[in-house]
């Protein structure tokens, strides 16, 4: 039984808890807060300095227009604020704060400093511990405020528990000043990092400057939004301005689309789709634009007061506003040829995955049903034979037609078009199958194997004991390499680069340079600052040059502490397929016996021979079995 306990109305204090858990839940939020205050106040430059994460320092400084003294300790208040004055604000709000509980929040899960001057006034400052507060001091300085946050969590040891390492969160508010310096190119604003300038952006009259200070290069090679002509007449007074990579500049995440509505960085989610839409068939799948784009409609149409963080927002015309991206987007882009895909993109990732996972599972699963392809490959049989065999479709058919086993539908799907351009790229640089070192896995259950030809120049005629197999010499070649390169960690070990491999990162990638360095290594990377430039000193051996696109790639995913060495491994996983593909035999090429022999051994000593690295069967199997059977020598 659970005893039941009487209502009671909460303290101060606690409720301050209890709103400190929403407001600011991590050292970025903290510094989102005190951003938006000063850019409220009307800033010009804004100084933020960190000190270990947030968690020992957080100091925003502006030379906004600061607070009145005997307003300052009202400032700490639980909803106190100068942003809103009755409810029928909250219908149009031009502010970034209105709430007026970011720094009585901060205040009680820290120690707060709050010091401000006033144009012609006094300066004064007042102190928060913990939700306790002193008296108003006198406190000379310039104009505008400063707000320190010292000691973050330190009373609530629960939250602490639960904060990501200093490195994380420093990548984290570097995302947080980067979006606000998006929306407001007329502020100038830095970042210190535990005493290193993450970032330092002057204010600037044109938000093309802003961008390029912010993204480097490729801020000149996005591509200004451009609105159908006839949208102007389109019912609705929201407009989106703003930049929009083309399709062949892409990202392996979705976090360079910026979306502000208003001026207020908002999270991209719900705009993704209607930008996608935008690009139609022309972003391969698993690849994100690079956009910032900037939505501006009434403020009584967007409701900002739906998320204690305000990183949401509702639109009162959401399909509209959405469709109106997309058009525009759509547009932007008609001007745009598609170019071919460059030897250093890389292709569908999340495609690959699904497709590994699918050959994995006829290993791993018996129970699941083996998809139509593997069972005419003969997957299926070597984990349970399939319940129709599809010999018994044969009587339905003429004999003399079909080969036993063999459907006259194809089995395997058509190629993709990523995959098809892949193809175009294979055999530039094949390796014959006897340059490579020999596999040296386990044996699987093949017998001893014996080339007898080459038919079409693309399929070898192989006796296998009891069987003659058909195998696409491209498609077991490609397995063949796959399982070398995937598997051998000498490839994936370091190696000098003679010549470094300069990267042009922004201020965000860069602190994930910083917040991953450890990680990097151990997949064989090392980066230096030459001459202020980050570059590639070492890179795996498996790489060559496409370790520059590879690293980006990577980057973007090493801002969370948990996902890194799952994507390391998702990352050799594409690396090796991309790889594997590019230096395979080609079809119409032609092989020596001791080549085939080759490609025959090596068969043997990969775990799942029967399919290729996109899931398609390596061979076609025939029974002599079932050979007697249709030539009447049995039964
Ligand atoms: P809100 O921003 O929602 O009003 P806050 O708790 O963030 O609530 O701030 C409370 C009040 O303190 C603000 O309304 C504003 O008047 C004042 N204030 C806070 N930071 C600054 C600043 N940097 N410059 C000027 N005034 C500020
Ligand atoms: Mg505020």
């Amino acid at each position: 039984m659970v005893e039941r306990s009487r209502i009671v109305q909460l303290d101060e204090l606690t409720i301050g808890h209890i709103a400190a858990g929403e407001v600011v839940e991590r050292p970025a939020q903290v510094v989102k807060e005190l951003v938006e205050n000063s850019i409220d106040a009307g800033a010009s430059s804004i100084e933020v300095r960190i000190e270990r994460g947030g968690f020992d320092m957080i100091r925003v400084e502006d030379d906004g227009h600061g607070i009145l003294p005997e307003d300052l300790s009202l400032a700490l208040d639980r909803h106190a604020t100068s942003k809103l004055a009755r409810k029928e604000d909250l219908a149009a709000i031009h502010t970034m704060g209105f709430r007026g509980e970011a720094l009585a929040s901060i205040g009680v899960v820290s120690h707060l400093t709050l010091t401000s001057r006033c144009e012609g006034m006094e300066g004064a400052e007042v102190r928060m511990q913990e939700g306790k507060r002193s008296h108003v001091e006198s406190r000379g300085r310039g104009r505008g405020t400063t707000v320190t946050v010292e000691r973050l969590f330190a009373n609530v040891p629960a939250r602490l528990a639960f904060q990501r390492r200093p490195q994380t969160e420093h990548a984290r508010i570097v995302d947080v000043v980067v979006d606000h310096a998006m929306a407001h190119h007329a502020v100038g604003f830095r970042l210190e990092l535990d005493g290193r300038v993450a970032l330092d952006v002057p204010p600037v009259d044109m938000v093309e400057d802003r961008l390029h200070d912010l993204l480097g290069q490729r801020a000149g090679e996005l591509l200004p939004l451009r609105s159908p002509p006839d949208d102007e007449a389109a019912p609705g007074e929201e407009r989106w301005t703003g930049w929009i990579s083309a399709p062949d500049i892409t990202r392996g995440k979705a976090d360079d689309v910026h979306v502000l509505v208003n001026g207020r960085p908002v999270a991209a989610g719900p705009f993704l789709q209607a930008v996608r839409r935008g690009y139609r068939t022309r972003l391969m799948v698993g690849r994100h634009p690079v956009a910032v784009l900037h939505l501006n409609l009434p403020a009584e149409e967007v409701d900002v007061n739906v998320h204690p963080t305000k990183r949401e927002v509702r639109l009162r015309h959401a399909w509209r506003v959405l469709e109106r991206l997309e058009r525009s987007v759509a547009h932007t882009l008609q001007s745009v040829a598609t170019k071919p895909e460059s030897a250093g993109a890389i292709p569908e990732l999340s495609g690959l995955d699904s497709v590994r996972q699918e050959v994995l599972s006829v290993d791993v699963e018996p129970s699941a049903p083996p998809p139509a392809w593997a069972q005419a490959a003969g997957v299926g049989r070597i984990v349970e034979p399939p319940i129709t065999s599809p010999r018994e479709n044969i009587p339905s058919t003429p004999p003399q037609a079909t080969l036993p086993g063999l459907d006259a539908d194809p089995v395997a799907p058509a190629l993709s078009e990523a995959e098809r351009d892949l193809h175009r790229h294979a055999g530039d640089g094949a390796c014959g199958p006897t340059e490579e070192a020999a596999l040296e896995g386990q044996l699987n259950d093949l017998p001893p194997m014996e080339p007898l030809g080459q038919f079409a120049g693309t399929y070898m005629l192989v006796e296998a004991g009891e069987e003659l197999l058909l195998i696409d010499q491209h498609a077991l070649h490609e397995r063949i390499r796959y399982e070398r390169l995937r598997y051998d960690d000498t490839l994936w070990e370091g190696q000098r680069r003679l010549i470094p491999i300069p990267l042009d990162l922004d201020a965000r990638t860069v602190e994930r340079v910083h917040a991953g360095a450890e990680r990097l290594r151990g997949i064989g990377f090392e980066l230096d600052l030459i001459d202020d430039t980050w570059s590639i000193t070492a890179a795996p051996r498996l790489l060559g040059d496409d370790a520059g696109a590879f690293l980006l790639d990577l980057l973007q995913d090493v801002d969370e502490d948990g996902a890194p060495l799952e994507t390391v491994e998702r990352r050799r996983d594409h690396l090796a397929f991309m790889t594997a593909c590019r230096g395979a035999v080609k079809a119409n090429q032609p092989l020596t016996r001791a080549e085939m022999r080759r490609l025959l051994e090596d068969m043997r000593r990969i775990p799942n021979p029967w399919a290729c690295v996109h899931g398609r069967p390596t061979a076609l199997r025939l029974d002599r079995h079932a050979l007697d059977l249709h030539f009447g020598r049995e039964g």
